[in-house]
Order: C-alpha cells, then structure tokens, then sequence
C-alpha cells in the first residue's frame, strides 16, 4: 500500500531539505519540533509566513534557511529589521514567492501547512515540481484531488497526508499489497468536537470562545471551528477517496471521544485493523517527512499511551444536529467539492465575524450547494497547472461572493 506515489522518483535519502509553508501556524509549529529533535535527518532551507511576522522572524534566526517568504510585500522591512546580524536570506512575497519556495531545486520535501483554499495554488507547484509533498492543507484534494493525483504520477512526486487520521490508516494498511480487494471500509475517528452529544436548544446559543475550545487537540481557529460542526470530518472523508482510491461508500466516521484510536480498517473478513497513539501532530509529521522510511518521533517527553488510564468509546456521529458531515459527502457525490469549500470557508469566517450564528454554517453551506447544483460542473481532468488553478479560482470566487451576503432566519 503507498500514498499518491509511485514511489520510484521519492526522495529517499537524508538530511531531507524541507520548504515549510504555514510555519508561523500551529502545524508548522510542531513541524519546527520535529526538526529540532531529528537534526541530523531534517534540514529547513525556506520557510513561509503569512501573518505572524515576528514568529517567522524568530523562526528563521533560529534555523537560519537560505529562504524566506512572505504574504504581503510590505512586510518584508520589518522582516529584515528582525533577523540577527549577518543573515540575510533572499525573501520572496505574494502567491509567486509561494510558488518558487515550494518548487525550488536545491528543496526535495514540502509541508503544505496554509490555512484553506489559499494552500492550494503552492501544494500544486510542489507536486508539479515532483517533490515530497508533506501535505496539512487537505483543502487542496478536496478542490482538486484527481488533478493532484494524475499530477503526482506524471511528475514523479508524492502526497503524504499530515492527519492524524490518515497517518493512522496509513499504518493498518501498510503491511497490505492489495487492499483495495481486501479491504471493506476505512472508519475514521472524529473526536466529536467541543459541543459533542449536545442538544440543538443548546447549540443555538453556542458562541464563538465555546467553539474555540477544542477538547483534545490545539489547532488553529478554522480547522477548530471545523472540527465542532463536524466539517473536518466531512473534508477528511473526501481526501480518504482521493488518497487510498476508494469509494466513498466505503468510508465511515465514528465518533470517539478520547482521540485515541485514530482510524480503523475493516476488512472483508471482518477484522479490524486499528492504530492507538496519543493526539499528538509531530507523529504524522516526522512519518509524512521520512516517508517512504519511517523515522520514529524521537521526543523522550512524548507520553506514553496508557491503555488502563481510559475507556474508549465509539458512536455514531450525530448527523441530525451536525448536518455538515452529510454535506460534505453530498458534495463529493455531486461533483461540488469546490463550492462545498469556498462556502464553509466563508461560512466559518462570518461566525468567526459574529455575523451569523454557529447552525447557520451547515444551513449557508447547504444554500449554496443548491445554487451550484444548477452551474455547469467543472471539469478538471486535463489542462496545465495554471489553467487548472484559475478555473478552480473562478468559480471559488463565484461562490464566496454570494456567500458573502447570504441571509436567511436561523432554522
Ligand atoms: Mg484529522
């Protein structure tokens, strides 16, 4: 079993030269510990920030790569004006600066880490330049998966999912050449989120701090907000289709509290294959970095797995009050994929924004998967990066705009 790869053209030697896009976020974070703690096999020669100018400044003193990236232009003096005497990396800016960071030569692993829809344009410069892709942002196989699939096979390069979950069916698979007769289902684990076995009464009063508050995981605020309307899952599903190549049918979600067991493989059998480790991201880090090898997370400070300390439990997800899940699957049947992201990215904003309230993100999403169900589906099978991105844009745009100014009385 492998990931999108044919393995052949993967970088397979080490220190790996990594390109971190995102690295001021929480993944890119705990990317930096990875390498902290395994020097001698990873190497940081870019890292890119968008905001936190100060955090990349601190991150790029510490690690010092010959290449720096920013969002915004106007950044880059203050950039300069932080970084200690004697270092003075090229920094590039915008989209393009982007591009270039995750397709330079000298680069041979990258980790997509951006937050959303924007990850995407970068994590298909990366596989169109036939690198290891370590990839966090899984907006960019729910925009386009089979183009980043057939990319990936043509250009040599490798998708490696930085998810819990997909780490985890990652090794129950592993040890399998031919899963894809033997296998039943995939069931990933979705802790449920903070509102988990909440009434709607109750969910109709939710605000922002509640959704916030993330009971086993620290993330950043969108993929948080996503994990509490059960959303993540829903974009989870749909990379599992792309990833493994399997049908959506064959993918279900089980809601378990104490995110220890983070997915499961059923087999034809009816065995079940599970992985246990604690919620920790610098697992599914330093294997998507090590890839095809598997380094082992060195941090003696990692804790232990205490099997006796907890009971685990399993449900199923409660599909009524977070519709969202549904959604998600309904869209990737439907060929919306794209629209399903671009209206729960404004979705999640505008309750960031306090403009509507916690139900009213399924029922914004829903509304605009009914008014693209009337547009022509794209189709994105064949085309040059460039092509393929701008229309993927075109219609994201299309899609925000309306979302923007949707309103509708809570339901
Ligand atoms: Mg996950």
């Amino acid at each position: 079993m492998q990931y999108i790869s044919s393995l052949s053209g993967i970088c397979a030697s080490f220190p790996r030269r990594l390109a971190l896009l995102g690295s001021t976020g929480t993944i890119g974070g705990s990317a930096l510990s990875v390498v902290r703690e395994s020097r001698e096999y990873f190497h940081v020669y870019a890292l890119a920030g968008a905001k936190n100018i100060q955090k990349l400044a601190q991150q790029a003193n510490e690690f010092t790569p010959p290449y720096l990236a920013v969002l915004y232009e106007q950044d880059i003096p203050q950039l300069k004006s932080l970084l200690k005497p004697g270092y003075s990396p090229v920094i590039l800016h915008g989209k393009q600066g982007y591009k270039e960071i995750s397709s330079l030569p000298e680069v041979d692993t990258v980790l997509s880490a951006q937050v959303g829809a924007s990850g995407l344009a970068a994590t298909v410069s990366a596989v169109n330049a036939g690198k290891h892709v370590a990839l966090a942002n899984k907006e960019s196989l729910v925009l386009a998966g089979a183009y980043i699939r057939s990319l990936a096979y043509a250009k040599n390069a490798a998708v490696i999912p930085v998810d819990s979950e997909h780490y985890a069916l990652f090794q129950c698979l592993a040890p399998h050449t031919n899963t894809a007769q033997n296998v039943k289902n995939l069931i990933l684990t979705a802790s449920g989120g903070p509102f988990h076995g909440k009434s709607r009464e109750f969910l109709h009063h939710v605000g922002i701090e509640d959704a916030l508050k993330h009971p086993n995981w620290k993330m950043g605020a969108k993929i948080t907000i996503d994990s509490a309307t059960l959303m993540n899952k829903g974009l989870e599903v749909i990379e599992a289709c792309h990833l493994y190549g399997i049908s959506l049918e064959q993918v279900d979600v089980a809601v378990h509290p104490q995110s220890v067991v983070h997915s499961l493989a059923v087999w034809q059998d009816g065995s079940v294959t599970a992985q246990l480790a604690v919620p920790d991201m610098k697992l599914p880090i330093c294997a998507a970095f090590s890839y095809p090898l598997m380094l082992t997370q060195k941090n003696n400070s990692m804790p232990s797995l205490d099997l006796t300390a907890q009971i685990l439990s399993f449900e199923k997800p409660d599909r009524t009050n977070f519709p969202c899940l549904d959604l998600a699957y309904q869209a990737y049947r439907d060929n919306l994929c794209i629209e399903l992201n671009a209206a729960n990215e404004i979705a999640v904003e505008r309750f960031l924004a306090k403009e509507i309230a916690f139900l009213q993100i399924p029922q914004l999403i829903e509304a605009m998967l009914n008014q693209a169900a009337k547009l022509d589906r794209l189709s994105l099978a064949a085309g040059t990066p460039d092509k393929v991105l701008q229309q993927i844009e075109e219609r994201d745009i299309h899609i925000r705009t309306i979302a923007k100014t949707w309103q509708a009385p809570l339901t």
